[in-house]
């Protein structure tokens, strides 16, 4: 597969499509089971998890509800550390069983930083599914509940993430060569 430029930087795959649609289906698989009877609902968070929320949605054969929240916090490819706002929990999410659905633990300052705005609106229970989890640049004391995939710290795109803007409609998801 051929390598991508995007902006001034050059781009290799890391993980192909098939295998993003594999572990995808692993995952839904397990939700349909854990969460039968229990109307999950899931959020994805915007922009990034759009693709991944709505592949895993696809997928899952159970009573359940989503809707999209959004953080505001991330240029160029360092994560600038400081998270700012949670846009859009217009759903009652009291009592309910939410599944954030994010496209990438990094540090864990947004995990962290959505799950305790989350726990001020006496949900049920919440879960935390990413796509890519990087273990190795996780500041806290975080772990998501599911993770498709754990990858090293470098910085990634394709598959619903961008560079500056760039990138998100890319099928597979490919790393800084
Ligand atoms: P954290 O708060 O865990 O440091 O970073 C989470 C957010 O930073 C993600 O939701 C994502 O928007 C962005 N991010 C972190 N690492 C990467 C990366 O490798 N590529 C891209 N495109 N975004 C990233």
């Amino acid at each position: 597969m051929q390598d991508v430029k995007i902006h001034d930087k050059v781009f290799t795959v890391m993980i192909e499509a098939k295998q993003i649609n594999e572990r995808i289906k692993t995952l839904a698989d397990s939700i349909n089971i854990e969460y039968k009877d229990k109307k999950p609902l899931f959020l994805g968070v915007l922009n990034g998890a759009f693709l991944f929320a709505a592949d895993l949605f696809k997928e899952i054969n159970i009573e359940c509800e989503i809707s999209f929240v959004k953080v505001s916090s991330y240029s160029g490819t360092e994560s600038s550390g400081a998270v700012k706002n949670l846009i859009g929990i217009s759903h009652s999410i009291k009592d309910r069983h939410v599944i954030v659905l994010e496209d990438i633990v990094d540090t864990g300052d947004t995990a962290r930083y959505i799950i305790e705005e989350l726990k001020r609106h006496e949900t049920a229970s919440i879960k935390f599914a990413t796509l890519l989890f990087k273990p190795k640049a996780l500041k806290h004391n975080f772990k998501p509940d599911y993770s498709c995939f754990e990858i090293d710290p470098a910085f990634v795109v394709g598959f619903g993430l961008d560079y500056d803007g760039l990138g998100r409609n890319l099928n597979d998801i490919y790393v800084l060569k």
